[in-house]
């Protein structure tokens, strides 16, 4: 017997139809003895359809009356699924992220986990029942609701697996692993085996949503070793964890796209001493993610920054730059335009060249970098959004990945 975490993603619970699938696939593992925790997401498409009615009646929606909302998309498919449990003879009890003791602290939209009580749902489990746990979402000390990001139903699945401690912890989607790229755009991609946390890490944060980034990092930091599955098959999937074999022999293992960030520019801003520490002051106070940051040099007394933001937050980087800007002088433009591409593998940290290989084959298929940052373990680029899965395929194959 053990006891299993197992996720299924909203093209997993997609319809009635899928939802009775996951059932009978939840009911196979109990049949074989195992204890079962089930996190479901809300149907695929229902928090999107959620989040343009809130835009549709207010442009700027209160962040607590999002939560309330959003989190009602993963209530629907929690009661679906445990009566799809019951119709086929098995005991289920659902749980709101509240009733499963998830508690996060009041950072509405991108909450953090902060404990789980786990005690209520260990009595349910030892009554013989299957819990089916709502993804995505938690509760603040203060009883409100908050959800945890986009993807967040990942971060439910691996928290609940440490707070439990599971013997496995499996993530059902619609592809059976982790590719070099993702599969849909890159057609020779090639499923890994095994993947380390910190390339799982830096894949999912530059743009491979395959795994929510922060699931990833709670992942490692907890020592959760996780699968990534397809709940529409039985192939085997790609284990992540802290080491695999033949880590630095490989020096790129994946290719990653980001479509959803965009390029800020504040131009002609003063250039002196503590202008920099403002404008970035100034969006974090707001909660703004900032990467790929570049200070060109100064003429003439001023300068300019250009820095890359999560789309959903432009309007809000927008507001909380204006009013440094009053003190500081200069200008913002947003380009929505643009696309991250990123390589990424621990074998950087022992190879030279890999910057020169992906800018020769960039080159040649004609695409522009406007922006190129590095890391330890990873060359990112912007370059423009029409040329993105083309530069993705280019990239994938100059490093000969479909050989992987
Ligand atoms: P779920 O709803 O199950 O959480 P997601 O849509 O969030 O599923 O994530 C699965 C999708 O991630 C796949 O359909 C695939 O297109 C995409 N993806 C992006 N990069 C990769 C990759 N490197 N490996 C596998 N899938 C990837
Ligand atoms: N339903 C949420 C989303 O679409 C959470 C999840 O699917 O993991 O982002
Ligand atoms: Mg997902």
């Amino acid at each position: 017997m053990a006891r299993i975490v197992q996720k299924y993603g909203g093209t997993s619970v997609g319809d009635v139809d899928r939802i009775k699938n996951v059932a009978n696939r939840i009911k196979a593992f109990r049949d074989a003895g195992n204890e079962l925790v089930v996190v479901v997401s809300a149907r695929a498409g229902v928090t999107n359809e959620l989040i343009a009615r809130a835009k549709a009646v207010n442009p700027n929606p209160s962040e607590r009356e999002m939560d309330q909302l959003l989190s009602i998309g993963e209530q629907e498919t929690i009661a679906l699924t445990a009566m799809a449990l019951h119709g086929v003879g098995v005991p289920a009890v659902s749980y709101t992220g509240a009733q499963a003791g998830i508690f996060t602290d009041k950072v509405h939209t991108k909450a953090k986990i902060k404990t789980i009580n786990a005690k209520p749902l260990e009595k349910d489990l030892k009554a013989g029942n299957v819990i089916i746990v709502a993804g995505f979402q938690g509760i603040d000390e203060a009883g409100q609701i908050t959800t945890l990001g986009r993807g967040g139903s990942d971060l439910t699945a691996i928290a609940l697996a440490a707070a439990i401690k599971a013997d496995k912890c499996e993530i059902y989607t619609d592809v059976d692993g982790v590719y070099t790229a993702d599969p849909r755009v890159v057609k020779d991609a090639k499923k890994l085996q095994e993947i380390s946390y910190d390339e799982m890490l830096e894949l999912a944060s530059l743009g491979s949503k395959v795994m929510q980034t922060r699931s990833v990092e709670f992942a490692a930091k907890y020592g959760v070793v996780f699968e990534v599955r397809s709940s529409f098959n039985n192939n085997p999937g790609t284990i992540v964890k802290s080491e695999v074999a033949y880590m630095e022999k490989v020096v790129v293992r994946g290719v990653a796209v980001d479509k959803d960030q965009a390029k800020v520019v504040v131009s002609s801003i003063a250039d002196k001493p503590g202008t920099a520490a403002k404008v970035f002051r100034a969006l974090a106070d707001a909660n703004i993610n900032v990467d790929m940051i570049v200070q060109n040099v100064g003429r003439g007394g001023v300068a300019n920054l250009t820095f890359t933001v999560p789309q959903t937050e432009t309007s809000k980087a927008q507001k909380a730059l204006a009013a440094v800007l009053k003190e500081v002088g200069g200008e913002v433009t947003v380009d929505e335009k643009i696309a991250k591409l990123s390589v990424v593998g621990v074998g950087m940290r022992t190879h030279s060249g890999v910057a020169a290989t992906l800018f020769d084959a960039l080159a040649k298929a004609s695409v522009n970098l406007e922006l190129i940052s590095t890391s330890e373990i990873k060359i990112s680029v912007v370059i423009a959004k029409d040329k993105a899965d083309e530069a993705a395929r280019v990239a994938h194959a100059a490093f000969g990945l479909e050989n992987l």
